[in-house]
Formats: structure tokens, C-alpha cells, sequence
């Protein structure tokens, strides 16, 4: 069993935090110290539970950016609940204690693998374009709006499509009323959770856009909430009530809806409560590819994620990495670095919602076709202008018309992963895409709006331009591998287009070079998305190997943490590990006899 000194919970929690937090239990009509026990969650402490960065439990395990939702999520599981009715908790839980990351205001792709079924399935809640949106809403004078500008405007704000997914997946999935589901997320709300140091440091970073009810949560009286701090959010409270009370719908159709629409109006754009009436979650196939002998399973478009995931890894594997070369040799990461550029070349050029363009997903991962792009790899030298390919050729359907998109930026989505004693998993990135989306609050109702739609292209022509009722083109790579048929690795980070590029170096490391879980989550990763720029890179990789890829022409641009990875095993007992760039929780759950 692992250590259990990772926790950020409790044991950070100020006595300013304490006080506070009791006093404004008691004005919500709790008793102080009932509220004081409910913010000691003692679950760690239990028989039978595994508390830690890493932690492991032949029943169940939820590993999350947050303990206060993986805590939640465990309990689920310990009550009799399965995976999809912890992930919809974990859901619920995150929206309270890292409200700047996900939450009703947004959407995500849940990937789940049905252990009956013995199928892996996808609960899309991608936001949609409201009706009034139109291809030319980011441009002024013919030329992009500031991203700063574009991403705080009320055109930014996607249909949120988080709670309609959540009722999906309790109806298809689900064996709990999703009542019961809420609850734990409104005590949350309520009492209060301890501010973790990365939302203390977002708060300060991300306070020129918060709205005025924003403030009120997050700078009350002026003065940015600090770490261990309580987050008290008794609007975000009554808004779950209402949820729990009144059902989904309420989202959607009634009071709730009206709030958000007007808001977001308020904000400059266009969104109705018609737009959010017709807004339905739907269920997906996931995209499916092989690398290693391994099946791959992820997110498919709107995403990109999925094609350019497995197409990654199938234009590296020849070359046969970890046999090959060293994790951190300066040509390993040059391979890397231009596996990347072709892919992310075609993922430019061809992805967008299939509800809108063909997406030509056969033909990016036929073997023939991937084939052909690899000849444009080499270990000597770089390919200094790598353009898309055509996957026309290798299915049927004819090429649209396209364009490159404009550059998005990097924002702060959270993954989460539930696996239960049935072998269900659920591995989930949720997001209201940039770190507190628009900085749109919905006064009087505690929900932080998201910006999704800047993943539209700001510039019309390509197959992600915006439309009306369109998805914007996503990076989120939720993922499950499996061996035989049997599934034995999730995996998924944070950071906008990074994303892919996290999970693609995640894996390689674990199945390439054998690392454990977490130290494969540790090894410094690249992103490379064109040429000949390794544009961002992570602190750990030699100096040599830096030297020998620059020698190949590659230029060495910005040190920085890349993304935030939660990845799971299954074999015996499953195994979880958590990223620590953001003070994540692994819980794993083992019934003991009484
Ligand atoms: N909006 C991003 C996407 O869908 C996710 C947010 C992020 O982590 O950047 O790709």
C-alpha cells in the first residue's frame, strides 16, 4: 500500500478557514461542528481504503485532481454504487471544490467501458454553438478579436452540455437516482472545502476576468481566497438543490436555463433558453486503433484527440522507442517531435464535427496511409515544412474544402477516473476550457460559465468554423487500452491541444519503456505541433539530448509544466496514480470481511 501523505485536504486546511467556513455553515442552518466533521472526511483513515498519490484496491479506485471528489467518488463505491454513479458524484463534487476547471456551466467526454457489455462506450456533452452564433462572431475589422478579448465575451459561451451528460449516463449506466448523486456535492458547497494551491494560484492569475458575482466567491471583500481558505459557495448550493429537487431539466428549461441565457446576453452574446431546450448530451462511438498489439480506445470528433492519439503512436511504432533509444536520448525526442508536426498537420487540416464536415477517420489511421506519412520521418534529419496528408485516398468520400486553423490556447480541463468491483471504468475530461472559462459567473446561481467556444477557429473557412449548433473541435483524449480484450489502462490530462501530446508520452512511457504509473506520469514530456519548434518541454530532459536534437534542427522553445495526467491499471487490483503538478488523489477501495 502506498503512503497517505499526499493528501491536500484537511490537514491544509487554515484555522481562518475553519471559522469561517463553521460560521457560514451555521448560516446555512448547519451546526458548526456538524459542518467541522463534514470537512474531515476520514474515509483515508478507514480499513479497506488507499489513500495517496499512488494507491491501489482490488474493489474500486477514483483518481481525481481533487480529494474531496475522489473521496466523494469512493464513498459511491463503498455504498454499493457503480462506476458511472461515482463518476456522475466525482462530477457533481468537482464543480464545488475546482469550480475554475468543470462543472454545469461546461462539457466533457466520458469514455466507459461496460464490463457486461464488454464494450466501450462514450457520453459526448461537447458544447454547442448557440443558434445566433455566425462564422465571423471572433473577427473585428476582418482580424481575430484578442484571444484575452474573445474568451471573456458572451460569444464564447457554449450550450452547456455537463449536466445533460450526466443524465445520460445515470439513464443508460447509471444504478443510483441521481438525487442521491448530488448531495454530497451540495454539502460541499454549503460547509465549504479547502482552497487548493493550484485554485489559489488560478484565483490570483485569473482575477482581471472574473465577473462581479465571480468576485464575490473568489476575492470576497477584494481579497483573493488563499490556499486552505474556505470556498463557500451557498449560491452554487441552492443551484444544486434546485437540480436534485427539480431534476436536470431545470438546467435546460426552467429557472436555471433562464439565468444562464440571460447572463450570458448580458455578456454580449446570443444564447437563448431555446438553444439550451434543444440541447441533448449524445452517445458516441469512441475511435478505435492498435498499437503494440494493444487496443486503443478515444474520444472521437468533435474531438481530435482519438485520431491523433492512436495516429501518433502508430507513425512511432516501427521505430520501436524503448527498445531503441533511451526515454530522455536527444533522438527519441526528435522522432517524437515530428511524429507530432505530421500528425498535428492532418488533425489541422481535416478534424471538426462530424455533424458538420466529414471527417475523413479511416483513411488518418489506415496502416497504408500512416505508412506513407512515416516515410517523412527520419532519425537524421528534420522535415522542416510538414504538411497534411491526403486520407482521402485511403477511404471513400470526398475532401471538403479546409483551411489550417488559427493556434488555440493551452486552458485547464481536469480527468478524472472511476473503475468499480465489477470492472466497469470510466475515464472522463470535463472542462469549461480555459481556467475559469469566461470568467462568467451566473449571478445568484453560482455557476461558472465556460468559454468553449474559442476552440472554434476565430478565422471562417476551415472545417472548424464556427456555425450554428456546431461543436467546437476538441483536444480532450480520455482513453482505455486493452490487452486481449480485456482492459487494463486508462488514461487523460488537462491542457488544450498539449492534451494529446500528454497522453501519447503517458503511454509510450508505461508500454515502451516500462515505467510505473506514476513515474510515467513524471518523465518530462514534449508538445511539438510544428516544425521545427519543440514549443513546450518539461524540466528533466539532459542538456545532451537538447544539444543532439537541436543538431537535427529542432528548436528548444519554452520550459513549462505540460498538462496534468491521471492514469489507472487494472490487473489483479487496480492500481491509481495522480499527477502532483495539481495535489491530485488516488482512493482505492478493498471490501474487508466484517
Ligand atoms: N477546450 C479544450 C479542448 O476541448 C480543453 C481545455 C483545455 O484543457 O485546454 O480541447
Amino acid at each position: 500500500m502506498s503512503d497517505n501523505t499526499n493528501r491536500s485536504g484537511g490537514s491544509k486546511l487554515s484555522r481562518r478557514g475553519f471559522l469561517a467556513g463553521a460560521a457560514a455553515s451555521t448560516a446555512l442552518g448547519l451546526s458548526a461542528s456538524t459542518a467541522i466533521a463534514q470537512q474531515h472526511g476520514d474515509l483515508c483513515s478507514q480499513a479497506g481504503v488507499d489513500c495517496g498519490t499512488v494507491a491501489t484496491g482490488a474493489d474500486g479506485m477514483v483518481v481525481s485532481v481533487s480529494p474531496e471528489a475522489s473521496e466523494v467518488g469512493a464513498r459511491v463505491l463503498r455504498d454499493g454504487g457503480n462506476a458511472i454513479d461515482a463518476a456522475i458524484a466525482v462530477q457533481f463534487a468537482l464543480n464545488v471544490a475546482q469550480p475554475h476547471t468543470s462543472g454545469i456551466g461546461g462539457g466533457g467526454f466520458m469514455l466507459y467501458y461496460d464490463a457486461d457489455a464488454d464494450e466501450v462506450e462514450v457520453v459526448n456533452s461537447r458544447e454547442r454553438a448557440p443558434a445566433g452564433a455566425t462564422p465571423n462572431m471572433f473577427l473585428e475589422g476582418g482580424e481575430p478579436i484578442p484571444f484575452d478579448e474573445r474568451h471573456t465575451h458572451g460569444n464564447a459561451v457554449g450550450v452547456p452540455g455537463t449536466a445533460s451528460g450526466l443524465r445520460r449516463a445515470a439513464a443508460c449506466y447509471g444504478s443510483r437516482p441521481i438525487e442521491e448523486l448530488i448531495d454530497p456535492a451540495i454539502d460541499l458547497a454549503a460547509n465549504g472545502v479547502p482552497v487548493s494551491g493550484y485554485l489559489a494560484d488560478r484565483i490570483v492569475e485569473d482575477e482581471w476576468k472574473l465577473n462581479d458575482a465571480a468576485r464575490e466567491v473568489f476575492v470576497p471583500d477584494g481579497e483573493p481566497l488563499e490556499e486552505g481558505d474556505p470556498l463557500v459557495q451557498p449560491d452554487l448550493a441552492r443551484t444544486l438543490e434546485l437540480v436534485r429537487d427539480r431534476g436536470i431539466r431545470e438546467v435546460y428549461e426552467g429557472e436555471i436555463a433562464e439565468a444562464i441565457a440571460d447572463t450570458v446576453q448580458d455578456a454580449g452574446g446570443s444564447m437563448t433558453v431555446e438553444d439550451l431546450s434543444r440541447y441533448e448530451a449524445t452517445l458516441d462511438e469512441p475511435v478505435q486503433g492498435s498499437y503494440r498489439g494493444y487496443d486503443v480506445y478515444s474520444m472521437s470528433p468533435p474531438s481530435s484527440g482519438g485520431l491523433t492519439v492512436i495516429q501518433i503512436l502508430n507513425l512511432l511504432e516501427p521505430f520501436e522507442l524503448g527498445e531503441n533509444y533511451d526515454a530522455r536520448d536527444g533522438t527519441k525526442y526528435h522522432l517524437l517531435a515530428e511524429a507530432m508536426r505530421l500528425a498535428y498537420a492532418d488533425r489541422g487540416e481535416y478534424m471538426g464535427d462530424p455533424e458538420f464536415v466529414e471527417v475523413p477517420s479511416e483513411g488518418l489511421l489506415d496502416p497504408a496511409y500512416v505508412a506513407q506519412r512515416r516515410e517523412l520521418i527520419s532519425p537524421d534529419e528534420l522535415n522542416p515544412d510538414p504538411q497534411p496528408g491526403n486520407p482521402w485516398a485511403y477511404q471513400s468520400g470526398e475532401a471538403p474544402s479546409a483551411s489550417r486553423p488559427t493556434e488555440r490556447a493551452v486552458g485547464q480541463t481536469t480527468h478524472f477516473t472511476v473503475a468499480d468491483a465489477e470492472g466497469n471504468l470510466v475515464s472522463y475530461t470535463t472542462t469549461i476550457e480555459q481556467s475559469f472559462g469566461s470568467g462568467i459567473m451566473v449571478p445568484g446561481y453560482g455557476i461558472m460559465l465556460n468559454n468553449e467556444l474559442t476552440d472554434f477557429d476565430a478565422e471562417p473557412g476551415g472545417a472548424n468554423q464556427v456555425q450554428p449548433n456546431k461543436r467546437p473541435l476538441s483536444s480532450m483524449s480520455p482513453t482505455i487500452m486493452a490487452e486481449g480484450g480485456e482492459p487494463f489502462l486508462t488514461v487523460g490530462s488537462p491542457g488544450g491541444p498539449t492534451i494529446i501530446t500528454s497522453v501519447v508520452q503517458a503511454i509510450l512511457h508505461h508500454v515502451e519503456y516500462g515505467l510505473d504509473l506514476i513515474d510515467a506520469i513524471d518523465e518530462p514530456s514534449i508538445y511539438a505541433p510544428e516544425s521545427p519548434e519543440i514549443t513546450r518541454w518539461e524540466e528533466g530532459i539532459p542538456e545532451e539530448a537538447r544539444e543532439e536534437a537541436a543538431e537535427l534542427g529542432n528548436e528548444w522553445v519554452e520550459s513549462v509544466p505540460i498538462g496534468n495526467v491521471n492514469m489507472l491499471r487494472a490487473n489483479d487490483v487496480y492500481e491509481g496514480a495522480a499527477d502532483q503538478v495539481r495535489e491530485g488523489l488516488s482512493v482505492g477501495i478493498e471490501e474487508t470481511a466484517d
